[in-house]
Protein backbone atom coordinates (compact mmCIF):
# COMPACT_ATOMS: atom_id res chain seq x y z
CA UNK A 1 0.00 0.00 0.00
CA UNK A 2 0.73 3.58 -0.57
CA UNK A 3 1.90 6.00 2.11
CA UNK A 4 -1.46 7.52 2.00
CA UNK A 5 -5.01 5.68 3.34
CA UNK A 6 -8.92 5.84 1.78
CA UNK A 7 -10.89 4.71 4.34
CA UNK A 8 -14.75 4.82 4.34
CA UNK A 9 -16.47 4.97 7.79
CA UNK A 10 -19.79 3.43 8.00
CA UNK A 11 -22.53 3.40 11.30
CA UNK A 12 -25.41 4.70 12.33
CA UNK A 13 -25.83 8.03 13.40
CA UNK A 14 -24.02 8.44 16.63
CA UNK A 15 -22.51 5.25 16.64
CA UNK A 16 -19.55 8.08 17.50
CA UNK A 17 -18.77 7.82 13.40
CA UNK A 18 -17.87 11.41 13.30
CA UNK A 19 -15.57 11.53 16.30
CA UNK A 20 -13.84 8.53 15.51
CA UNK A 21 -13.12 9.64 11.81
CA UNK A 22 -11.66 12.96 12.91
CA UNK A 23 -9.04 11.02 14.97
CA UNK A 24 -8.67 8.51 11.99
CA UNK A 25 -7.62 11.71 9.77
CA UNK A 26 -5.21 13.00 11.96
CA UNK A 27 -3.51 9.57 12.66
CA UNK A 28 -3.13 8.80 9.37
CA UNK A 29 -2.88 12.57 8.46
CA UNK A 30 -5.32 13.16 6.02
CA UNK A 31 -8.29 14.99 5.81
CA UNK A 32 -11.65 14.21 7.07
CA UNK A 33 -14.24 14.93 4.08
CA UNK A 34 -17.50 14.88 5.86
CA UNK A 35 -20.79 15.08 3.68
CA UNK A 36 -22.94 16.48 7.10
CA UNK A 37 -20.09 18.71 7.87
CA UNK A 38 -19.91 19.95 4.15
CA UNK A 39 -23.75 20.53 4.11
CA UNK A 40 -23.45 22.62 7.38
CA UNK A 41 -20.80 24.59 6.23
CA UNK A 42 -23.34 25.34 3.28
CA UNK A 43 -26.18 26.32 5.12
CA UNK A 44 -23.89 28.42 7.75
CA UNK A 45 -22.96 30.57 4.55
CA UNK A 46 -26.31 31.10 3.79
CA UNK A 47 -25.59 29.83 -0.34
CA UNK A 48 -28.74 29.02 -2.15
CA UNK A 49 -27.88 25.66 -2.41
CA UNK A 50 -27.30 25.64 1.86
CA UNK A 51 -30.78 26.50 2.27
CA UNK A 52 -32.26 24.04 -0.12
CA UNK A 53 -30.04 21.39 1.89
CA UNK A 54 -31.44 22.72 5.26
CA UNK A 55 -34.94 21.56 4.88
CA UNK A 56 -33.78 18.26 3.54
CA UNK A 57 -31.63 17.32 6.74
CA UNK A 58 -33.99 19.51 9.23
CA UNK A 59 -36.78 16.70 8.29
CA UNK A 60 -34.13 13.95 8.58
CA UNK A 61 -33.79 13.70 5.04
CA UNK A 62 -31.75 12.51 2.63
CA UNK A 63 -30.11 15.12 -0.25
CA UNK A 64 -30.12 13.98 -3.57
CA UNK A 65 -28.17 11.19 -4.62
CA UNK A 66 -27.27 13.09 -7.68
CA UNK A 67 -25.88 16.57 -5.32
CA UNK A 68 -24.30 14.59 -3.26
CA UNK A 69 -21.85 12.69 -5.71
CA UNK A 70 -21.47 15.60 -7.44
CA UNK A 71 -20.02 17.76 -3.96
CA UNK A 72 -17.66 14.23 -3.06
CA UNK A 73 -16.45 13.83 -6.86
CA UNK A 74 -15.12 17.41 -6.66
CA UNK A 75 -13.82 17.44 -3.13
CA UNK A 76 -11.77 14.32 -3.50
CA UNK A 77 -10.13 15.22 -6.89
CA UNK A 78 -8.63 18.06 -4.63
CA UNK A 79 -4.92 17.88 -3.96
CA UNK A 80 -5.08 16.95 -0.58
CA UNK A 81 -7.00 13.92 -1.02
CA UNK A 82 -5.56 12.89 -4.52
CA UNK A 83 -1.72 12.97 -2.66
CA UNK A 84 -2.80 11.98 0.85
CA UNK A 85 -5.75 9.94 0.75
CA UNK A 86 -9.38 10.61 3.03
CA UNK A 87 -11.16 9.54 5.41
CA UNK A 88 -14.86 9.28 4.57
CA UNK A 89 -17.62 10.07 6.70
CA UNK A 90 -21.65 10.20 5.85
CA UNK A 91 -21.00 9.18 2.53
CA UNK A 92 -21.95 6.78 0.33
CA UNK A 93 -25.66 6.46 2.37
CA UNK A 94 -27.10 4.60 -0.99
CA UNK A 95 -26.38 1.78 -3.12
CA UNK A 96 -26.07 4.77 -6.17
CA UNK A 97 -23.85 7.01 -4.07
CA UNK A 98 -21.94 3.64 -3.63
CA UNK A 99 -21.79 2.85 -7.31
CA UNK A 100 -20.62 6.53 -8.13
CA UNK A 101 -17.86 6.54 -5.48
CA UNK A 102 -16.87 3.22 -6.92
CA UNK A 103 -16.47 4.87 -10.22
CA UNK A 104 -14.68 7.81 -8.38
CA UNK A 105 -12.30 5.99 -7.24
CA UNK A 106 -11.85 3.68 -10.18
CA UNK A 107 -7.99 4.61 -9.99
CA UNK A 108 -7.44 4.67 -6.60
CA UNK A 109 -9.68 2.54 -4.88
CA UNK A 110 -11.06 2.31 -1.05
CA UNK A 111 -8.51 0.42 0.76
CA UNK A 112 -10.92 -0.11 3.69
CA UNK A 113 -14.82 0.32 4.44
CA UNK A 114 -15.06 0.12 8.69
CA UNK A 115 -18.33 -0.48 9.72
CA UNK A 116 -18.98 0.73 13.67
CA UNK A 117 -22.00 -1.46 14.84
CA UNK A 118 -23.87 -0.05 17.86
CA UNK A 119 -27.31 -1.19 18.43
CA UNK A 120 -30.24 1.00 17.47
CA UNK A 121 -31.67 1.62 21.06
CA UNK A 122 -27.99 2.71 22.12
CA UNK A 123 -28.07 5.36 19.13
CA UNK A 124 -31.37 6.89 19.57
CA UNK A 125 -30.72 7.73 23.28
CA UNK A 126 -27.21 9.16 22.38
CA UNK A 127 -28.49 11.19 19.87
CA UNK A 128 -31.05 12.80 21.50
CA UNK A 129 -28.89 13.49 24.46
CA UNK A 130 -26.20 15.26 21.38
CA UNK A 131 -25.36 18.59 22.33
CA UNK A 132 -22.62 20.50 19.71
CA UNK A 133 -21.00 23.38 19.99
CA UNK A 134 -22.23 25.91 17.00
CA UNK A 135 -18.33 27.03 16.36
CA UNK A 136 -16.07 24.22 16.70
CA UNK A 137 -18.31 21.55 16.07
CA UNK A 138 -17.37 20.07 19.46
CA UNK A 139 -20.00 17.48 20.51
CA UNK A 140 -21.11 16.95 23.93
CA UNK A 141 -23.80 15.37 25.89
CA UNK A 142 -26.37 16.34 28.26
CA UNK A 143 -24.93 13.72 30.80
CA UNK A 144 -21.07 15.22 29.63
CA UNK A 145 -21.83 19.10 29.25
CA UNK A 146 -19.50 21.66 29.05
CA UNK A 147 -17.89 23.17 32.80
CA UNK A 148 -19.93 26.62 31.74
CA UNK A 149 -23.18 25.17 30.56
CA UNK A 150 -24.24 25.28 27.59
CA UNK A 151 -20.76 27.43 26.79
CA UNK A 152 -18.42 25.21 24.82
CA UNK A 153 -15.14 24.64 27.33
CA UNK A 154 -12.84 25.03 23.96
CA UNK A 155 -13.51 28.49 22.54
CA UNK A 156 -16.69 29.86 24.38
CA UNK A 157 -19.07 29.18 21.18
CA UNK A 158 -22.86 28.39 22.27
CA UNK A 159 -23.39 24.69 22.37
CA UNK A 160 -26.66 23.74 21.20
CA UNK A 161 -29.08 20.79 19.88
CA UNK A 162 -28.70 19.86 16.41
CA UNK A 163 -31.72 20.84 14.97
CA UNK A 164 -31.94 17.31 13.06
CA UNK A 165 -31.17 15.62 16.68
CA UNK A 166 -34.68 15.62 18.22
CA UNK A 167 -36.48 12.15 18.62
CA UNK A 168 -38.36 12.28 15.16
CA UNK A 169 -35.93 13.39 13.13
CA UNK A 170 -33.74 11.03 14.42
CA UNK A 171 -36.38 8.02 14.14
CA UNK A 172 -36.64 9.05 10.60
CA UNK A 173 -33.25 9.26 10.24
CA UNK A 174 -32.63 5.47 11.52
CA UNK A 175 -35.23 4.16 9.06
CA UNK A 176 -33.27 5.83 6.60
CA UNK A 177 -30.24 4.46 7.49
CA UNK A 178 -32.28 0.79 7.89
CA UNK A 179 -33.77 0.74 4.15
CA UNK A 180 -30.58 3.12 2.21
CA UNK A 181 -27.39 2.80 3.92
CA UNK A 182 -27.55 -0.86 5.79
CA UNK A 183 -27.43 -2.54 2.27
CA UNK A 184 -24.15 -1.08 1.60
CA UNK A 185 -22.56 -3.82 4.76
CA UNK A 186 -23.52 -6.18 2.33
CA UNK A 187 -22.26 -4.24 -0.87
CA UNK A 188 -18.94 -4.12 0.89
CA UNK A 189 -18.56 -7.68 1.91
CA UNK A 190 -19.04 -8.68 -1.93
CA UNK A 191 -16.36 -6.71 -2.46
CA UNK A 192 -13.83 -7.44 -0.09
CA UNK A 193 -13.54 -4.56 1.58
CA UNK A 194 -15.82 -4.52 4.52
CA UNK A 195 -14.63 -4.52 8.48
CA UNK A 196 -17.17 -4.85 10.95
CA UNK A 197 -15.37 -3.03 14.69
CA UNK A 198 -17.85 -3.03 17.60
CA UNK A 199 -18.46 0.40 18.45
CA UNK A 200 -19.69 0.35 21.54
CA UNK A 201 -17.00 0.79 24.62
CA UNK A 202 -15.07 3.71 25.26
CA UNK A 203 -14.18 6.10 22.45
CA UNK A 204 -10.32 5.53 23.23
CA UNK A 205 -11.14 1.23 23.01
CA UNK A 206 -13.18 1.83 19.97
CA UNK A 207 -10.45 4.07 18.34
CA UNK A 208 -7.59 1.43 18.83
CA UNK A 209 -10.04 -1.57 17.83
CA UNK A 210 -10.06 1.01 14.76
CA UNK A 211 -6.54 1.49 13.79
CA UNK A 212 -5.75 -2.15 14.25
CA UNK A 213 -8.41 -2.87 11.65
CA UNK A 214 -6.59 -0.25 9.47
CA UNK A 215 -3.14 -1.24 10.07
CA UNK A 216 -4.35 -5.11 9.64
CA UNK A 217 -5.34 -3.81 6.03
CA UNK A 218 -2.18 -1.92 5.46
CA UNK A 219 0.22 -4.73 6.09
CA UNK A 220 -1.61 -7.11 3.90
P1 LIG B 1 -24.54 13.65 9.19
O1 LIG B 1 -23.81 14.78 9.84
O2 LIG B 1 -23.63 12.71 8.45
O3 LIG B 1 -25.47 12.94 10.13
O4 LIG B 1 -25.47 14.31 8.04
C1 LIG B 1 -26.49 15.22 8.38
C2 LIG B 1 -27.54 15.25 7.28
O5 LIG B 1 -26.94 15.69 6.05
C3 LIG B 1 -28.18 13.90 6.94
O6 LIG B 1 -29.24 13.56 7.80
C4 LIG B 1 -28.65 14.17 5.51
O7 LIG B 1 -29.82 14.95 5.49
C5 LIG B 1 -27.52 15.00 4.94
N1 LIG B 1 -26.47 14.15 4.33
C6 LIG B 1 -25.18 14.00 4.74
N2 LIG B 1 -24.52 13.15 3.95
C7 LIG B 1 -25.40 12.74 3.02
C8 LIG B 1 -25.33 11.83 1.93
N3 LIG B 1 -24.20 11.14 1.65
N4 LIG B 1 -26.44 11.65 1.18
C9 LIG B 1 -27.58 12.31 1.43
N5 LIG B 1 -27.73 13.17 2.45
C10 LIG B 1 -26.64 13.40 3.25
Amino acid sequence: MTAGVRLVVLGRQGAGKGTQAVRLGKQFDVPHISTGDMLRAAVAAGTEFGLRAKSVMDAGQLVSDEIMVGVVDERLHEVDAVERGYVLDGFPRTEAQALALEKITSEHPIHVVLNLEVPESVVLERITKRRVCTTCGRIYSVDAPPADPWRCDLDGGEVVQRADDTEEAVRKRLDLYAAETLPLVGFYRDRGVLCEVDGLGSPDDVFARLLAAVEAVRQS
